[in-house]
């Protein structure tokens, strides 16, 4: 998960919890939530409020699952989706791209815990 969140720190893309409260005033009563509770396993959100795109994820997630919804998410921001016109069109297309960037992320992730697993050992060092 670091790898991921320096990513998103170096972008200044904040990644939050679904139960922030913070967060929750802000899009509480917005399409993201539903009776307190995210929508969905994950959002990309530019919202008027906000100073920056955030990530959002589902708390209850097993750690795998937050991982990789966190990096589609990324992947949303990067290939450009949160703009008004990249946001029309083919929505399959959009979570194709979302899922491609977000694979990448998920992998490079995997192969950092790897690398540190390694070198903890000292097979690498
Ligand atoms: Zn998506």
């Amino acid at each position: 998960m670091n790898f991921i969140k320096h990513v998103a720190n170096s972008r200044n893309i904040k990644v939050y919890c679904d139960d922030n409260e913070a967060i929750k005033k802000a899009l509480g009563n917005t399409d993201f939530y539903k009776n307190g509770q995210l929508s969905a396993d994950g959002y990309a959100v530019d919202y008027h409020n906000l100073e920056n795109p955030i990530v959002l994820f589902k708390r209850e997630a097993d750690k795998e699952k937050r991982r990789f919804t966190i990096a589609h998410e990324l992947g949303h921001i990067f290939a450009g989706h949160l703009s008004f016109e990249d946001s029309k069109g083919n929505s399959d297309l959009r979570e194709l791209e979302a899922s491609m960037i977000g694979a990448v992320l998920f992998g490079l992730s995997i192969y950092e815990e790897y690398k540190n697993s390694q070198a903890e050992e000292g097979v690498l060092a």
